[in-house]
């Protein structure tokens, strides 16, 4: 086994039988990552292990093994299994030939693989550096990061804290946690001259310390753009999940002037998927962050302008421009406007439940909260996909999870390839049937009460975690009496608008409002804010693609 010199850095580990192949991968790794990372080689999987062992020992860090799946002994898959129990955090990859990459997909399940890649990785600038770099991406924005950047010190169960490293997270800005009642946080405390009255206390890596910082603070001082660069743009694009990066992403690549407003962080609600499965493009599967932290770097790429943490409260029609009012007043105008505002998490209304949130109880947060949740016991409610996924992402990193369902069954609400793992993991137990009617404790969450539906007995449970998806609703009524919507605030557009063949009232123009228009002209809703969207993160892409497409048509004859 060949090892470079111990320097302080973070590790890429690659392990293949074959040498050749061994010291090819190694040689592509150390081109592009040598001088970030000491790239470590292996030619067996034990030998590999007992690399990783020693290096645990030495404190090292390890961002990313890259494992040969056709190994004797110990395949690729085992390799990774025991991999993980030294370095649960490190990102894995697994290399394997055409004919085994029905073991790979079967790996994901087993070992949370992140990627596999095919043999031959020529050129590796293509095949193997991006996905590289996005294992990199990944493991830098989890709790297994180097420390010299952004630290947060705060209590486990204050939800400000909790409320700070979920938004650090969603911006895929590093961040490392420590506790305040921890020796080292305590340090860092004292270091900064704070104390813990005012938690959290965010240190950035050029050392400033912003005590209880509101998102926009954070915003400005870990570099994300917050106020618009111009007065006017072709195209603003109002919420940045996957309609909106999409619609950006198209937008400016096509070369409209195009601005996307964010009210807390990209990757609206797939951001904060542990696993989507069904996306086109991804066998494998992606993890909400990765997807969104690619579109968000393809976006800036093409030049489309993200600020975050700006909520949009007010939309203002006055002849062809469409003015955009923030929340402290200002404005942007232009000549189009994409509304992709999504959805957000309904609230579970029981007794207790919100004065706990952030304090144990958590809205969509399973990524963030992960690492805690680890060895603990934790209830989930909800019985559709998304509380799915977080049942299985959890359980894999090692929580024992109840998934609370307040229906019969799971089949009506959750797709057939979650239920199967839901079932198949152990660690899983689903209570049908069953309702949170009460949650209490004094400063975190302590207990449960939870209702059976069919004998409206109640049981007290003692519980320490709960995560809340059941279902969410549009956020719209900023556009009330400005544009068309639903009954339930979803937006109107294209020929849901047409009322027994005609035309919207107020409508201005001979022609009907395009197919993703609503019924102000040159403003258009794409994704989970339109009414009979498909709530997908695929129709959302495409739908922002599409409005994209339709804003041309409207500016063509403006
Ligand atoms: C946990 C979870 C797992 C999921 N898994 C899958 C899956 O596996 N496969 C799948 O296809 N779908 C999945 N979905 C559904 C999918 O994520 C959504 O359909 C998709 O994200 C919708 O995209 P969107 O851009 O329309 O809206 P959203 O993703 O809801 O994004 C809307 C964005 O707009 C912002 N915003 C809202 N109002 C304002 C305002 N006034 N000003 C500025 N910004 C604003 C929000 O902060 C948000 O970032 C999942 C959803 C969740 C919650």
């Amino acid at each position: 086994m060949e090892q470079a010199p111990a320097r302080p850095r973070s590790a890429i580990l690659t392990v293949d039988d074959d040498p050749d192949v061994s010291r090819a991968v190694a040689r592509d790794l150390r081109r592009r990552y040598g001088e970030q990372h000491r790239i470590v080689r292996a030619e067996s999987a034990e030998a590999a292990l007992d690399a990783l062992r020693e290096m645990k020992l030495r404190g090292d860090l390890v961002a990313v093994i890259l494992a040969d799946y056709r190994m004797p002994q110990l395949n690729g898959i085992e390799f990774l299994e025991r991999a993980m129990d030294i370095y649960p955090g490190a990102r894995r990859a697994l290399l394997t030939a055409y004919a085994d990459t029905g073991a790979a997909i079967d790996a994901i399940n087993v070992v949370d693989l992140d990627y596999y890649l095919l043999k031959p990785w020529d050129p590796p600038e293509e095949k193997l550096y991006p996905v590289v770099d996005d294992l990199l991406a990944a493991w830098l924005s989890s709790d297994h990061r180097p420390v010299p950047e952004t630290k947060v010190i705060g209590h486990r169960w204050s939800a400000r804290s909790s409320e700070v490293r979920e938004f650090l997270a969603r911006n895929q800005v590093p961040y490392r946690w420590f506790g305040s009642d921890q020796p080292e946080g305590r340090q860092l405390l004292a270091a900064a001259a704070a104390d813990d009255r005012g938690l959290p206390v965010v240190i950035t890596p050029d050392g400033s310390t912003l005590i209880q910082p509101s998102d926009a603070e954070l915003a400005g001082k870990v570099g994300l753009a917050t106020t618009p660069a111009e007065k006017f743009y072709d195209l603003i694009v109002i919420g940045g999940g996957p309609a909106g990066l999409g619609a950006a992403l198209y937008g400016a690549s096509e070369g409209l002037r195009t601005v996307l407003v964010e009210r807390t962080a990209t990757g609206g609600q797939a951001g904060q998927s542990s696993r989507i499965e069904n996306y086109l493009g991804f066998p494998e599967g992606v993890r909400g962050d990765q997807l969104t932290s690619r579109a968000r770097r393809q976006a800036d790429k093409f030049g489309a302008e993200v600020l975050t943490t700006r909520e949009v409260t007010a939309l203002q029609v006055g002849g062809s421009a469409r003015t955009v009012r923030f929340a402290d007043g200002s404005t942007i105008d232009g000549h189009t406007v994409i509304l992709a505002t999504g959805v957000s998490y309904r609230k579970l209304g029981a007794p207790g439940l919100a004065e706990l949130t952030g304090r144990g109880i958590y809205y969509g947060s399973a990524l963030t909260e992960a690492t805690s949740c680890a060895g603990q016991h934790v209830f989930i409610v909800g019985g559709a996909n998304s509380a799915g996924q977080a049942a299985v992402y959890l359980a894999k990193n090692g929580a024992s999870v109840t998934l609370l369902v307040r229906g019969p069954s799971l089949e009506k609400s959750m797709s057939h390839y979650l239920i199967e793992q839901v079932e198949g993991m152990q660690a899983i137990t689903v209570r049908t049937c069953t309702e949170v009617v009460a949650a209490h404790g004094t400063d975190h969450l302590e207990q449960l009460t939870l209702r059976d539906a069919n004998t409206s007995e109640t049981e007290d449970v003692d519980a320490q975690y709960l995560f809340v998806f059941i279902g969410a609703a549009p956020m719209t009524d900023w556009l009330d009496g400005v544009l068309a919507r639903d009954d339930h605030g979803f937006v109107l557009t294209g020929p849901d608008l047409l009322v027994g063949g005609q035309l919207p009232p107020g409508w201005p123009l001979d022609r009907a409002p395009y197919h993703l228009e609503t019924s102000v002209p040159g403003v258009f809703a794409a994704g989970d804010v339109r009414a009979e969207s498909a709530k997908r993160v695929a129709s959302a892409v495409g739908e922002g693609a599409m409005a994209v497409m339709l804003v041309h048509r409207y500016l063509e004859q403006l």
